[in-house]
């Protein structure tokens, strides 16, 4: 049976539990163990497709199509290990469940609880659809003391109980602050947050307590002395200059040690942290630095674009170059600063986007990407607007437009109304159709041309991505575009949906309809973002 680490966090949100769950996994495959990585989140929604990335940060899609939490990037980028639809749920997916069988008698008459018929599902959840797995890591979602997360707590309680004390354990992730005023670092958070878990029943095995400086021996102590931890289990969490250094650091203060030492498990293999120690020192000593810039809306949560970020600083990593990031907000973006804002740019990226707000400064940029030959990658939306600017100024269609925001005369890109889904069914729908779930969604492959700049850089005939948009390009003007040196160089294998488009007479100027972002690890850099930083780089 496989061995469960259930992960919650305290005091705090944003302590990197994600972060942690994901570089402790990699810990574990170092040491020849597989792992699976779950998130359980205590929110309402039925996925976070539907919430703002403003607000809660990117949505992440598995390749069987599902919309998940963020951190399920994180836990891919770190193990390599593909998610699935089953590793990630919610309280709103829980009780849609429940509220379903219900509805149908399935609980033959039975007053419905949360305990024990949402505590059951949950426990049902955490070990369901699970192959050969050594270690399942489960990340619970906020932070100790919230309502919503009570019956996750209970749930992964008597998990612990049903299944042998010897078969789980609990990580408890806290912040040990640092007071300038008295110059000492304090414990009295991370006591009330374990005394707050410990009420609810769960005695964590294991402290990892984030802090901005070394945590002096006798802290350690009073922290495991006061929350009932063995002393060597108070693990330090110190701030990092990069998220890829973690899984070393976690190694250098043991945790992977103690973790093994619970289970009564050995190491199968030598481990050898070079892979990380590598890539950490690839970010943080680069040879040179390039710049590009990101055209979009913003607010300012970088989580917004997370898979993005880190696929450009793995492009960065292949190509030995810092990528230093200018967020660029295309609504100021207008014929008169244009210029001033893009000149320094070594490349421009519009990424995937929804929605009218700001599309006619993403186009004006990459008008000028593609005038002034500097290389332009267009991620979904970016693609779809890099089509409309090519028929408005290429092909003379002034009109030209996504019915995404209009009922525009010319609809160049247009509202996809039927498609096959991921497991083979069809989808059908209309502008009024919900908006939660209903997109094409997940990977599905795509054939590349001959003699095509993507043929090239993916070195193989047919590819697989991942996919999240409503909207498609009109193949109908397909053969216009093509007379005029806009090249659709990847198709859906019907040959109905072009999926990527190029230019032949440009350094590098590539759309893509998918997320290709999603798939990208710091050990094996996605082909597009190696390519585009190499562009970016020949600019310098
Ligand atoms: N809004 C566009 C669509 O729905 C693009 C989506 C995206 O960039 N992910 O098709």
């Amino acid at each position: 049976m496989a061995r469960f680490i259930f992960v919650t966090g305290g005091v705090v949100s944003s302590l990197g539990k994600g972060l942690a769950s994901a570089s402790l996994a990699s810990l574990l495959q170092h040491h020849g163990y597989k792992v699976r990585i779950r998130k359980l989140d205590p929110y309402l929604n039925v996925d976070p497709g539907t919430m703002s990335p403003y607000q809660h940060g990117e949505v992440y899609v598995t390749d069987d199509g599902a919309e998940t939490d963020l951190d399920l990037g994180h836990y891919e980028r770190f193990t390599g290990v593909t998610s699935k639809k089953s590793d990630n749920i919610t309280s709103g997916k829980v009780y849609q469940k429940i509220i379903s069988k219900e509805r149908k008698g399935e609980y033959l008459g039975a007053t419905v609880q949360v305990i024990p018929h949402v505590t059951n599902e949950i426990k049902e959840f955490v070990s369901k659809d699970l192959n050969d797995e050594d270690f399942v890591i489960c990340e619970i979602g906020g932070t100790i003391g919230d309502i919503e997360s009570l019956p996750f707590i209970e749930a992964i309680r008597q998990f612990h109980n049903d299944n042998g004390h010897e078969n789980s354990l609990f990580m408890h992730v806290t912040l040990v602050p640092y007071i300038a005023s008295s110059g000492e670092l304090k414990t009295k958070p991370t006591q009330h947050s374990v005394k707050e878990l410990r009420s609810l029943g769960i005695q964590p095995n294991i402290l990892l307590c984030r802090a901005d400086r070394e945590i002096p021996e006798d802290e350690r102590r009073k922290i495991g002395l006061f929350c009932n931890v063995k002393g060597d289990c108070v693990i330090p969490a110190i701030n990092a200059n990069s998220i890829y250094e973690v899984p070393v650091n976690f190694f250098n203060e043991g945790l992977d040690k103690r973790v093994l030492e619970y289970f009564r498990l050995e190491s199968k293999k030598e481990i050898d942290l070079k892979m990380w120690s590598q890539v950490s020192k690839r970010i943080l000593e680069p040879e040179g630095s390039i710049e590009i810039g990101i055209v979009g809306k913003y607010t300012g949560l970088a989580d917004a674009y997370k898979s993005l970020n880190e696929a450009l600083s793995h492009g960065g990593i292949f190509n030995n170059v810092r990528v230093k990031l200018n967020w660029i907000e295309s609504e100021e973006l207008n014929g008169s600063n244009l210029e001033n804002k893009l000149n320094n740019c070594h490349g421009i990226l519009v990424p995937g986007g929804f929605g009218e707000r700001g599309a006619e400064g993403k186009i004006a940029a990459i008008k000028y990407a593609r005038e002034n030959k500097i290389p332009y990658f267009g991620i979904c939306f970016g693609m779809q607007l890099a089509v409309i600017e090519m028929a408005r100024n290429i092909l003379g269609i002034k009109e030209a437009n996504s019915s995404e925001f209009a009922d525009c005369k010319e609809s160049i890109v247009g509202l996809m109304t039927e498609w096959s889904n991921v497991d083979n069914t069809t989808e059908k729908r209309t502008k009024e159709s919900d908006l939660g779930g209903t997109m094409r969604l997940g990977a599905y492959e795509a054939k590349l041309k001959n003699n095509s700049k993507v043929r090239e850089i993916y070195d193989t005939e047919l590819i697989s991505e991942r996919h999240r948009h409503r909207y498609e390009v009109n193949n109908n003007y397909a053969t216009l575009f093509e007379s005029n040196g806009v090249h659709f160089s990847g198709y859906s294998p019907d040959g109905l949906l072009p999926e990527i488009v190029e230019l032949k007479d440009h350094p590098w100027f590539i759309g893509v309809q998918f997320h290709p972002e999603l798939k990208s690890k710091p050990f094996d850099p996605h082909p597009l973002f190696k390519s585009f930083i190499g562009a970016a780089k020949n600019k310098t």
